[in-house]
């Protein structure tokens, strides 16, 4: 009865601003329609930026634009009336639609089938994706982005720059109770994890904003769905109620990687968490295991215990931090003893039971004994897999790396599908978001017909515990491994007036040095300022620089850059503030 009421009704539609959060305002930039003018849902009525950011809204209806109440370069709030329309609203039969009988819901689900063409079709939205986007729009080439989530991808939303965000709120809780040895007060200092955590969720929507902004600027064209691909010049793609079927010349895969987890009892209890929902608690836990001592266990180990949670880490290797020199993850590791963290190397979880008491006990096995350790909460930061989800790759054909983990890519980031690319976690090559961008770049430039290549033996890495850690090019570990005859210069941060005045006495820069040449091949920092200052060696490695070349530059009083010139120094000829 309400069906046939409803068939063909018309009525006066409001198009209200309701994509804005009720404090911020937005500018109107584009009015795309007049008043009069035919429009049907998904039809773009209005282009808006705020924040730096751009955004449209979209018509829910199906009828005539009746009035057009704003005008560009307004501004307009949220639920304020922009438009009204004539017509139906979205789901709504109209007299047209009708071939016979009428059927509500057939028509509310009535796919929309869109046809598309470009360039290049990017599958993935995070640091590899957009890069790759932003870097292809501007080499000239028409773009699409699919991103089946919030662009910024682990990345933005779940990585590197929420943990940042939480680490930050730990040094400044750590600072203020710190406070009386800088000659200041600071009473009743307390972590509110909840604005913590919105504080967190604030940075990273003014950051998916700002990419988004950018997208627009470089017309790319963002569709929100999983793309499928059906064949190498073809991607296809639901966004909403829409069925869209692109037409490519290339295709880039920058699907990223997801975390991976133990196959072991108890994997799926309610207590153990991965590292995104470590980033979503809303309260602190007192007692917490972190299984696995590698990036993302020792950044959060460091993170909660900056907290005030007591944490344990439990690793299979025998060290943690495995990929560093011994010396890095002696000094971190007696940091993080003095901090309350412990660690158990040499250790394999077996299992995760809950205990009567609502605690989770973590089992493991240590010298073929076996061990307990009770937690409210467990993080399981076991590494990452390729993420190969929606992608038909047997049917495809395109070929994956030795275990199947990751799609095999060359040098140009050309799969064996020579218009299929494939950048970032995707890969399994070097799990990390400046990687990732950079390969997007790669890729896009050997598209555009720019034979480019990425150098794997300069990729800095940088851990945020704290103090921070940074690494690049060789080791010495690696260089005893290799051959290669090497010596190594050491300065230690508690010789350095900059970290002093800061409170940073921790940690060292060493410079890895070629002996027969002199030429700079890597470094590592630990201490203060480590993950920025880490480009000066890369830079230093990357362009074969010499000791002599880094000695002879000029170095700023007092910072922390001057460590690097004395490590520098102390591998040729002796350091100047420091004696062996
Ligand atoms: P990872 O591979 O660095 O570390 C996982 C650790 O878990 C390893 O040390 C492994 O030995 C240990 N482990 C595995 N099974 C175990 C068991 N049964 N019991 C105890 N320990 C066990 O992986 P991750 O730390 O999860 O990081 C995933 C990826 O993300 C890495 O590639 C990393 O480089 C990247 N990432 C980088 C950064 C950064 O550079 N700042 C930050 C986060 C993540």
């Amino acid at each position: 009865m309400l069906l046939l009421f409803l068939r063909g009704i018309k009525m006066i539609i409001d198009v209200r601003l309701e994509s804005l959060d009720s404090t911020s305002e937005a500018k109107v930039v584009r009015i795309l329609k007049k008043t009069g003018e035919k429009v049907k849902p998904g039809d773009v009525l209005f282009e808006l930026e705020a924040d730096k950011s751009s955004f449209s809204v979209e018509s829910s209806a199906q009828g005539i634009i009746s009035e057009i109440l704003v005008e560009e370069s307004q501004t307009v709030k949220a639920c304020d009336l922009m438009a009204k329309i004539d017509g139906t609203p979205c789901g709504q039969a109209t007299a047209s639609d009708d071939n016979g009988g009428f059927n509500y819901f057939g028509n509310l689900l009535k796919p929309r089938k869109q046809e598309m063409e470009c360039d290049i079709t990017i599958i993935g939205g995070g640091p590899g994706g957009y890069v790759a986007a932003i870097q292809a729009a501007k080499m000239g080439a028409k773009v699409i982005l699919i991103e089946k989530d919030t662009l910024g991808g682990t990345c933005l939303n779940r990585g590197c720059i929420p943990t940042k965000s939480l680490v930050r709120s730990a040094e400044v809780y750590n600072n203020l109770k710190d406070a009386e040895n800088f000659g200041c007060h600071a009473e009743k200092i307390s972590v509110d994890i909840k604005k913590v955590v919105s504080r967190k969720d604030r940075i990273i929507n003014q950051l998916v904003k700002g990419i988004d902004y950018i997208l627009k600027k470089h017309n790319v064209k963002v569709i929100k769905g999983t793309g499928e691909i059906k064949d190498s010049q073809t991607v296809f793609v639901k966004e909403g109620v829409a069925e869209i079927t692109i037409k490519t010349k290339n295709i880039i895969i920058a699907t990223g990687s997801k975390s991976s987890s133990l196959p072991i009892p108890g994997k799926d209890l309610e207590c153990v968490m991965d590292s995104s929902d470590a980033l979503q608690m809303d309260e602190l836990p007192e007692k917490m295991v972190i299984i696995g001592g590698g990036v993302i266990g020792m950044e959060f180990a460091f993170i909660f215990s900056g907290f005030g949670v007591d944490v344990t880490v439990v690793e299979f290797l025998d060290e943690v931090l495995a990929a560093f020199d011994s010396d890095i993850i002696e000094e971190i590791s007696k940091i993080a003893k003095g901090k309350g963290i412990k660690i158990f190397t040499g250790s394999k979880v077996e299992q995760i039971i809950q205990g009567e008491d609502g605690q989770s006990i973590v089992v493991f096995s240590k010298d073929n004994e076996k061990k307990y350790i009770s937690a409210d909460k467990v993080l399981m930061a076991v590494g990452r897999q390729p993420s190969l989800d929606g992608l038909d790759v047997a049917s495809l054909g395109l070929e994956l790396n030795d275990k199947g983990r990751g799609i095999k890519v060359n040098e140009k980031m050309q799969t064996n599908i020579p218009n299929i690319y494939a950048i970032g976690d995707v890969t399994n090559r070097v799990l990390l978001a400046h990687v990732a961008s950079h390969q997007g770049i790669v890729a896009v430039k050997n598209i555009m017909g720019v034979p480019s290549e990425i150098d794997y033996n300069v990729i800095p890495s940088a851990i945020f515990t704290d103090p921070e850690i940074a690494m690049v090019g060789i080791g010495e570990k690696a260089a005893k491994k290799q051959g290669i005859d090497v010596e190594v210069g050491k300065f230690p941060f508690a010789a350095s007036g900059k970290a002093l005045t800061m409170g940073e006495s921790r940690g060292f820069v060493k410079i890895i040095k070629q002996k027969c040449t002199g030429k700079i091949l890597g470094g590592a920092i630990i201490g203060p300022h480590a993950t920025d200052l880490i480009a000066e060696i890369a830079l230093a490695v990357k362009k074969g620089l010499t000791c002599e070349d880094v000695i002879e530059t000029v170095h700023a009083h007092p910072t922390t850059a001057e460590a690097i010139h004395e490590a520098v120094l102390a591998a040729e000829s002796g350091a100047i503030h420091f004696v062996n």
